[in-house]
């Protein structure tokens, strides 16, 4: 199955999220039928990633978004646990600092973007500001309407400059959420996690659905797809998003560099050192 194409928002259809099913699992029974599966994928992450760096023309932005326990931390465990940390990043986007607010509100995204040859993780991201800044009416409907054209053109931009940007949703249903809310709870390991925010912003649960709806819509392009990913099963969003990445690096063709130097000519070098 090619799950970049299934999982794929067409560029100006438009999302209904309640006909896509977040429990999902591609045919597949659990986790242990496609553990070496997903583990392919890292490995060849791994791989396009150091060619990546090598080749230094593209970089890769990766934007995640989700409800609160949708699994952002679990994915950029994942993705980048295969990596090598040197070329990684991850960017939070938190409420902005009075810096922050003080400038457009893509200055920090632009500020956090990756350089050429850096894979960078959006841990929340620009779109928070079509997306919370809605929901609470933090800026008048007239500011934040124009911010779907101005976040395309924004990505064009960086698109046009050899950044590639995957966009990733990770679609919980509300039950899902419960559960995960109550494994928080009894989890020591995982009460840390647990901020009465998440338990404020479940009752704006319609809001928000609305809210990604239109930027899913608005903003899935060409040049900058968004992606929603079934993720009530943690192992099927694993398997899933590792596929959709190796696919897209993998279509980028990229090559190591040919060396700088003459090569026949170090080698002789070599044996002559040897010899010595
Ligand atoms: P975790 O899963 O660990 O809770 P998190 O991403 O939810 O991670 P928090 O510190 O709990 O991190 O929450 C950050 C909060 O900042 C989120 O509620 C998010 O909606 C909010 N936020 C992000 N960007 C903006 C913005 N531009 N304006 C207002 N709030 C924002
Ligand atoms: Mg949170």
């Amino acid at each position: 199955m090619n799950y970049s194409e299934q999982f794929k928002v067409a560029p100006g259809s438009k999302v209904r999220l309640k006909d896509m099913d977040p429990s999902f699992k591609g045919g597949h029974k659990n986790n242990k039928a496609t553990a070496e599966e997903t583990e392919h994928y890292q490995k060849k992450l791994r791989g396009l990633q150091d060619l990546m760096y090598a080749e230094g023309k593209h970089s890769l932005l990766i934007c995640l978004q989700a409800m609160d326990t949708g699994g952002k931390d679990g994915t950029i465990n994942h993705v980048l646990g295969a990596m090598n940390p040197q070329g990684c990043r991850v960017a939070e986007f938190k409420q902005p600092s009075a810096e922050e607010l003080a400038h457009d509100f893509l200055w920090r995204a632009h500020r956090a973007a990756p350089a050429r040859r850096e894979v960078v993780i959006f841990n929340r991201s620009h779109y928070e500001d079509v997306l919370v800044v809605r929901v609470h009416n933090l800026v008048t409907e007239a500011i934040w309407s124009r911010r779907y054209d101005q976040i395309n053109a924004f990505e064009k931009g960086l698109v046009a400059n050899d950044t590639h940007i995957l966009k990733f949703y990770l679609h919980i249903s509300k039950e899902e959420q419960l559960k995960r809310f109550k494994e928080r709870l009894d989890d020591p390991a995982k009460q840390w996690k647990i901020s009465e925010a998440d338990y404020t912003e479940r009752g704006f649960w319609g809001d928000y659905v609305a809210a990604y709806e239109e930027a899913l819509s608005r903003c899935s392009t060409e040049h900058a797809p968004w992606f929603v990913i079934p993720a009530n099963h943690k192992w099927f969003r694993n398997l899933a998003i590792g596929r959709i990445v190796v696919q897209q690096l993998e279509s980028l063709q990229m090559k190591y560099p040919r060396p700088t130097v003459d090569i026949e000519r170090i080698r002789r070098q070599y044996h002559a050192a040897q010899r010595a």
